[in-house]
């Protein structure tokens, strides 16, 4: 479909930001996926970093990788999870990235003869992101704009979807802007006049919402619904409330269905109104809250645990794990420094252990403590990436005996680097997309619980990682009892190890979280909860 057929809907944010901006978006795909349309999710974020590769969990969370090796923004995650729609290259963009090209092409002598300006050249550029989307079979492309109304950086950002809304019509373009109505305890009521000023920012820009989409703690009344209305210039019908959810963030489409949102957006881009099925949905829904099987206590030990974000795809797999094996699922998270000095009080209790990935030598022993108790313990362990490459110095320390094994990443000039740098990687300095990123095959050996959770012989996951298994130590790792199961198909790369001296004991060196949607858990969630409900059960 060209972009002359393919509608538009762009969605901004207004007076804080999380609020949900991501899971709105995706929502909104999911119901018009639902209602049979093909939609494509995209978010353009205007901080300067040209991907969020590089920077901190404390500042951005989770970065989410995509099948093709991008390495993006968390909404994507949502995007996935929700819409099941497959995100690239062209899914995110930040400022960084589209200033980059910008430049790179005014160097390479592409504006010669010009002074080149945020408008119209960087406006330009955005707007040729926004339109990459609009590839052939998508009827609908949804843009996130990151931020909130106001802030500096996002200004081109909002010119551009202003002027897309002019060059594409009317007809063809929406926009939806979410905001928030909070709610004063002191004085018990809700409070519209912050969403009158967002959207008098928009304005100011020349872009009035079509839809405002209201997050409220409290049901909004008549009087709100008619202030909004009137004071952001949105027609009543327009105003539509998306109220906090009580139990799953899987609930947000349901209540937005409800509040017939999605038949709203048809009717203003002017398409038909198929019918809405959320059979299947609701039936993930209904597991998810009332689920009928034991209570599972999953511990995660990180070095971010505080912050939930950081961890987003791997909770939200758990979940997904747990809602597959209908079981009541409590999170348990667990700070790997304090597990240092040896106390494993905070592990007892618990029916899966699992270690996820991370970057660097703060809290590793932590997570080596908490490798040996699950494997001596005889509990679920499931060990994502640098949690591989736990599990292997574990064996390689407790097991073989070699006392200062390490891995090359936190001790350089280790004596035993059971972990190592992988030779591609070797003088890569540049920061940013230089991993080793996105999809690779991985064969599963005959007879592995790999293979039998998996059922075929050849996966394919995405991986983020510099490091990897040092094949000199194959061997005697194995003769330990930590058995290669995964390995790339040219039989170098040792992706996945278990332990068959153990009920489930299985370690990945890639990312098994990030392709793993509510409807469709990633295997290996949905094998180590239903180990974890083994356990529990007793
Ligand atoms: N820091 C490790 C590496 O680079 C693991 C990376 C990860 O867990 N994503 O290999």
């Amino acid at each position: 479909m060209s972009e002359n057929s393919c509608k538009f809907i762009f969605v901004t944010g207004g007076v804080v930001s999380s609020l949900g901006k991501g899971i709105t978006a995706a929502s909104i795909a999911l119901l018009l996926r639902q209602r049979g349309y093909t939609t494509s999710l995209q978010k353009l974020d205007p901080y300067l970093n040209v991907d969020p590769g590089t920077m901190s969990p404390y500042q951005h969370g989770e970065v989410f990788v995509t099948d093709d090796g991008t390495e993006t923004d968390l909404d994507l995650g949502h995007y996935e999870r929700f819409a099941g729609v497959s995100c690239n290259r062209n899914s995110n963009y930040t400022a960084g990235k589209i200033y980059s090209s910008v430049l790179e092409r005014e160097r390479g002598g592409g504006y010669l003869g010009k002074t080149v300006q945020v408008i119209p050249h960087v406006t330009d550029e955005i707007k040729k992101a926004i339109l990459s989307q609009a590839t052939e079979g998508i009827d609908i492309a949804i843009t996130e704009i990151g931020g909130t109304a106001g802030d500096i950086e996002g200004l081109p950002f909002l010119e551009a979807i202003r002027e897309l809304g002019l060059e594409l019509g009317k007809e063809n373009v929406l926009y939806i802007h979410l905001t928030l109505v909070p709610y004063l305890a002191a004085s018990r009521e809700l409070k519209t006049k912050p969403s009158q000023q967002s959207a008098s920012i928009l304005r100011s820009i020349g872009i009035i919402p079509d839809i405002l989409v209201c997050r409220t703690e409290k049901p909004l009344m008549e009087e709100h619904y008619r202030k909004l209305s009137m004071f952001c210039n949105v027609p009543r019908n327009a105003v539509v409330e998306e109220r906090n959810v009580d139990n799953s963030i899987y609930e947000v489409p349901v209540e937005l269905a409800a509040q017939k949102l999605d038949e709203l957006i048809l009717d203003r881009l002017g398409l038909p109104l198929s019918r809405l099925d959320l059979t299947q949905w609701k039936e993930m829904l209904a597991r998810a809250i009332h689920p009928s099987g034991p209570r599972v206590r999953i511990g995660v030990t990180g070095k971010y645990m505080q912050l939930r974000d950081a961890y987003k795809s791997i909770f939200e797999a758990i979940t997904h794990g747990a809602i597959a094996n209908d079981l009541a699922l409590e999170i348990v998270g667990i700070e790997s420094e304090e597990l240092e000095g040896g106390d494993v009080s905070l592990l007892r209790g618990l029916d899966g252990i699992l270690v996820p990935g991370g970057f660097g030598y703060r809290g590793i022993e932590g997570k080596l403590v908490a490798v040996k108790y699950a494997r001596e313990n005889k509990i679920p362990f499931l060990g994502i990436c640098l949690g591989m490459q736990c599990a292997v110095i574990e064996t390689a320390r407790n097991i073989a005996g070699i006392e200062d094994a390490n891995s090359a990443e936190f001790v350089p000039d280790t004596p035993h680097p059971v972990i190592h740098l992988m030779e591609e990687q070797k003088g890569i300095s540049k920061k940013g997309g230089t991993m080793r990123l996105g999809l690779y095959p991985c064969d599963l050996k005959e007879g592995s619980l790999a293979r039998n959770i998996y059922g075929v012989g050849r996966i394919s996951e995405r991986h983020r990682h510099r490091y990897e298994f040092n094949n000199e130590y194959r061997d005697v790792l194995e003769n330990s009892g930590l058995v290669p199961t995964g390995i790339s198909p040219d039989g170098f790369l040792v992706e996945i190890v278990e332990r068959p001296d153990h009920p489930w004991f299985l370690a990945c060196q890639f990312h098994p979280e990030f392709t793993s949607t509510p409807l469709k858990p990633n295997p290996l969630f949905r094998a180590f909860l239903e180990a974890a409900g083994r356990k529990a059960l007793g």
